[in-house]
């Protein structure tokens, strides 16, 4: 048993700044006053302890509020991700049983008609309260939190988070980036995701502020990193471009007390990270997916430079191994550790999420001779040309070395000669001739990872968590085009 992370919290350092949002600051004390008070008001309105509810809301204190009032509860919170359509919504919530939603006023509308019952936050908020015996101990393997994959593969899988696994995903985080009392840890990735989340769970354990924003809006978060007003902060790769744009446009740099970016959800372009160090700017790559609660590997500072691109090493607590390499070492990641979720909900509760204690991820990399995992790209995703293998990410990292390209995504279509080729679609932030663009592809790839077409969009498929859907792409060809 373990103590209650916010009464611990509240207990240990009460007037220590826990929050700031939209000019407000809240200290641990006061969060978790108005975190029991809102408890029991849930209880008034018959949320009853350890019930499997649904959450939503914007990034904001009352979301975070409310998901301390359910954490005192022992609620397993399904965090639903408000990016997603009614369908999607109705999906999770069908699969995941949940008893009832509690959802700010301004989602409501989001919710599917034929929804269970929910509570608005204003409903809660105005609530009158029930006495209700909060558990000061909870259990490791209690479930904290149920999320849903970013359904970047497939449909989206029902995650259980423990007690335990977030637990030791917060401790060996600090054991590898440090944090201090006065660090303050910008937060302007979504709540519902992992990478948010986690974010909250450090700052209960470690005790440090969480600068929190509902938005992604670069104009206001780049003066935080620059007057060192953060000194840390999650990005995935499309936040941290914007991020760099803005510097460089600024001809600013980051604050000498700004310690860290940590950049995860998917791969960060190459270039993407050389321009970071000429800023400089740390990035700290990190590996992780919702089945780790957050970070599985990440890149210490000063392996920065020279591991250029890797993942960097496994968290002190848990292990990476390599299954079935291939001629270069490359074969599907397999994680072991006290972080990795104990196993699915819902209609993926049979498959099993370990194999012998390992989670095979489903994703591609390979260990360096000196342990630096590097993640190639999703087995999914993986073009077969010619019996080569083709993996988009490297085709899309050299498509965002070129000046002109803003973003790059690339999937493979079938072809008659081949079995499969590569196409290409990006975004462009400068004009360029498509000739041009395949030029600069033959100068930096083998002649059989050339994409066959490179097409100019807007925009590229992304899912609520910004990732690119590489399936959607092929879908975006004209139908009648075939490739010989
Ligand atoms: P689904 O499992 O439903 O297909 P998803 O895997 O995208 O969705 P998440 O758990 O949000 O859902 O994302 C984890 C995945 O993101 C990892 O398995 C990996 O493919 C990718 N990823 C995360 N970090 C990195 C990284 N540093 N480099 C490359 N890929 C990464
Ligand atoms: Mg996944």
């Amino acid at each position: 048993m373990y103590p209650n992370w916010i009464l611990q919290r509240a207990y240990l350092t009460p007037l220590r700044c826990a929050l700031t949002y939209e000019g407000q600051t809240w200290t641990f004390q006061e969060l978790n006053e108005l975190s029991m008070k809102r408890a029991r008001q849930l209880t008034a309105l018959g949320v009853k302890q350890k019930d499997r509810i649904a959450i939503m809301g914007p990034s904001t204190s009352g979301l975070i509020v409310m998901i301390y009032a359910c954490m005192h509860l022992q609620c397993e919170m399904v965090m639903l991700n408000r990016r997603l359509s009614k369908s999607e919504i109705a999906y999770q919530l069908e699969d995941s049983q949940a008893v009832t939603v509690i959802v700010a006023d301004e989602d409501a509308k989001k919710l599917p008609t034929n929804s269970l019952a929910h509570h608005l936050f204003s409903a809660v908020e105005q609530s009158s309260e029930q006495a209700v015996d909060v558990a000061k101990e909870w259990s490791i393997a209690q479930t904290t939190s149920i999320m849903y994959t970013s359904g970047t593969t497939g449909f989206p899988k029902g995650v259980r988070q423990t007690v335990g696994n977030h637990q030791a995903s917060a401790t060996s985080s600090v054991l590898n980036l440090g944090l201090q009392a006065d660090d303050t840890w910008l937060c302007a990735v979504p709540l519902f995701h992992i990478s948010g989340f986690s974010i909250l769970v450090r700052s209960l354990l470690y005790g440090n502020k969480v600068q929190l924003y509902e938005h992604f809006d670069v104009d206001t978060i780049a003066p935080n990193i620059i007057d060192g007003s953060a000194t840390y902060m999650s990005v995935v790769a499309v936040t941290l471009e914007r991020i760099l744009s803005a510097l460089e446009q600024r001809s600013a740099q980051a604050s000498p007390h700004f310690k860290m970016i940590l950049a995860g959800g998917g791969p960060v372009p190459m270039d993407y990270l050389k321009r970071a160090r000429a800023l400089h700017l740390a990035v700290a790559q990190t590996y992780g997916m919702t089945e780790t609660s957050s970070q599985t590997a990440t890149l210490a500072s000063e392996d920065a430079l020279h591991k250029i691109g890797s993942a960097g090493k496994p968290l002190f607590f848990n292990q990476i191994k390599i299954l079935e390499p291939n001629a270069q070492g490359e074969g599907e990641i397999c994680i072991r550790g006290p972080h990795v979720t104990p196993g699915y909900i819902g209609r993926f509760a049979q498959k099993s999420s370990t194999i012998e204690g390992w989670l095979h991820t489903g994703d591609v990399g390979y260990i360096d001779e000196d342990g630096y995992l590097y993640v190639v790209d999703r087995r999914a995703d993986l073009i077969i040309s010619g019996g080569e293998n083709i993996y988009p990410a490297e085709i899309e990292n050299v498509l965002l070395a070129h000046s002109a390209v803003k973003e790059a995504g690339v999937c493979g279509i079938d072809h008659e000669r081949w079995g499969q080729v590569p196409i290409a679609f990006v975004v462009l932030k400068q004009q360029v001739s498509i000739e041009q663009l395949l030029a600069f592809c033959q100068i930096n790839l083998a002649k059989y990872k050339i994409p066959k077409e490179i097409i100019v969009i807007d925009e590229l498929p992304r899912n609520g968590a910004k990732k690119l859907l590489r399936r959607k792409l092929a879908e975006l060809l004209p139908q009648e085009r075939s490739l010989h």
